[in-house]
């Protein structure tokens, strides 16, 4: 890139409300989030290999942010002063089958997490994607899956211990402390320091993955609900090209459905005869096993292997979440964009999520569908089109991801979370001055400028 096209993006990005990825410098002590967009505004790290020492670093400080896995694409875990990185707390530290919980301690992935409760003979409700990301990191952000039955990861936290703003520990539980505790699970990373979380678990299960290729738009139009409640688990790719949808995956339970086989046909859909990547292009080996083979829950459930990269890598990510009941009109008012989204995108998937109690979950109070865009990594391109996505969603009152690209203003965001003003007031309860604010929290959150 040279130095014009940097400056650019720059005053692009500055001039953004919201966000501003900058294509990363790849080299030297820069440091930047997984897909390489963004560069934080700081490389400073400090390692934290205990609780007293998240204490001591927490009382010392007066800004900083944690980092988990660093997957998210704005610059929700930015900081301008330093990090706190809690990738050496990667424990579990209590497995209660009585309770039927585990507890770990917050620097932990999926990927670490899950073989471990396998063995153990448990599992989670449901998994995103991808293993590689934290526990912490994706339950700050509402990261979800798919099933119309299967909330969101954070609804399978029964329980967390933080670290707030004064260096004192909190703890938190569904069955103890009801409105705090739905507060802060979805907590975006404004109210403390995760330092353990309780996750409900079940007995391991095993799961078969189907994909089908081509399914005709009219199918899914007149359909809509048949296809969702086929599987556990339910992920339509789409490409908004010659009325289709490429690809569907379905995720079976095996006991929910031992008798489902795998039809040749599914609403007008052909069964693939090898294993797919949602991106066809892209190589297979990356995903999970499809084709009907019989595997554990946390070898299925993500469509990308731990170990491999998940996705593309290069590229862009944004989500927007609309009700279930209006999941049809709203996939036809994006389908109407064919046009202008086709050049820019590498895939689109569509997904349903369970209605949530949690205060900043996108699915707060709301059965929804969440539609996800995945870009190439042409920011200023994507910039002018998640306008024109965010006003065809409009009507649908669309939230959007908290850890994807999005461009709608603050003042809409505040009108679609009802709990957000008493969100601001815990967050004042716990952070009194702002320690664990950043520009994109002060902007879409707070929705002050001056303490960033
Ligand atoms: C390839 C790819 C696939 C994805 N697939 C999905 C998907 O299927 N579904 C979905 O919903 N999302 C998906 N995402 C988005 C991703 O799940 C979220 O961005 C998630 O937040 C990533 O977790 P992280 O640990 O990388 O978070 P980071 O980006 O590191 O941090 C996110 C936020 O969490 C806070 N945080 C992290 N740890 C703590 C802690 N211990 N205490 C307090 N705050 C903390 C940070 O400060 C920050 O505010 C995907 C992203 C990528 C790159």
């Amino acid at each position: 890139m040279n130095k014009r096209t940097f400056l650019k993006l720059c005053s692009a990005a500055v001039s953004s409300r919201i966000l501003s990825p900058i294509i990363a410098w790849s080299s030297g002590n820069r440091l930047t989030n997984w897909a390489g967009n963004f560069e934080y505004s700081t490389a400073k790290q400090h390692s934290a290999n205990s609780v007293k020492d998240i204490q001591e670093f927490v009382r010392k400080q007066t800004k900083f942010k944690v980092l988990g896995t660093r997957h998210c694409f704005n610059k929700i875990a930015d900081s301008t002063s330093e990090f706190l990185s809690l990738k050496g707390m990667d424990r579990p530290v209590a497995l209660d089958p009585d309770a039927r919980t585990v507890t770990i301690e917050s620097g932990m992935t999926y990927g670490q997490l899950c073989p471990y409760l396998d063995n153990q003979g448990w599992a989670l409700h449901n998994l995103a994607s991808l293993p590689h990301i934290s526990v912490a990191g994706a339950c700050s952000t509402a990261t979800h899956g798919s099933g119309e039955k299967n909330g969101n990861l954070p609804t399978a936290v029964s329980a967390l211990e933080m670290v707030n703003a004064a260096g004192e520990i909190v703890q938190l539980s569904r069955s103890g402390d009801g409105e705090m505790f739905r507060a802060a699970v979805v907590g975006l990373g404004a109210l403390g320091v995760i330092t353990k979380i309780t996750l409900n678990i079940q007995p391991r299960f095993t799961m078969k993955q189907y994909v089908y290729e081509d399914l005709p738009l009219s199918e899914l139009k007149d359909h809509f609900d048949a296809i969702e409640s086929a599987a556990y688990s339910v992920s339509l790719f789409t490409d908004w090209q010659r009325n289709r949808i490429n690809e569907v995956w379905l995720k079976i339970r095996m006991q929910d459905k031992p008798e489902f086989n795998g039809p040749a046909e599914f609403f007008g859909a052909k069964r693939a005869t090898k294993n797919l990547h949602p991106i066809a292009d892209l190589s297979a080996e990356n995903c999970t096993e499809q084709m009907g083979v019989p595997g554990t829950w946390y070898e299925r459930l993500p469509h990308f292997r731990m170990g491999f990269t998940p996705s593309a890598g290069k590229e862009l990510q944004s989500e927007y979440f609309v009700p279930r009941k209006n999941a049809v009109d709203a996939i036809l008012a994006v389908e109407r964009l064919r046009d202008q989204v086709g050049p820019h995108l590498l895939i689109s998937e569509i997904r349903t999520i369970a209605a949530d109690d949690l205060w900043m979950s996108p699915c707060h109070n709301q059965p929804s569908v969440s539609i996800h865009f995945t870009w190439k990594q042409d920011w200023p391109a994507v910039r002018r089109l998640l306008p024109l996505i965010e006003r065809e969603l409009e009507f649908f009152r669309v939230r959007p991801h908290w850890g994807k690209l999005f461009t709608i203003s603050p003042a809409t965001l505040h009108a679609r979370y009802e709990r957000l003003p008493q969100f601001v007031e815990m967050c004042q309860k716990y952070d009194p001055h702002g320690k664990f604010r950043n520009e994109f929290l002060n902007t879409n959150i707070f929705r002050t400028k001056s303490m960033a």
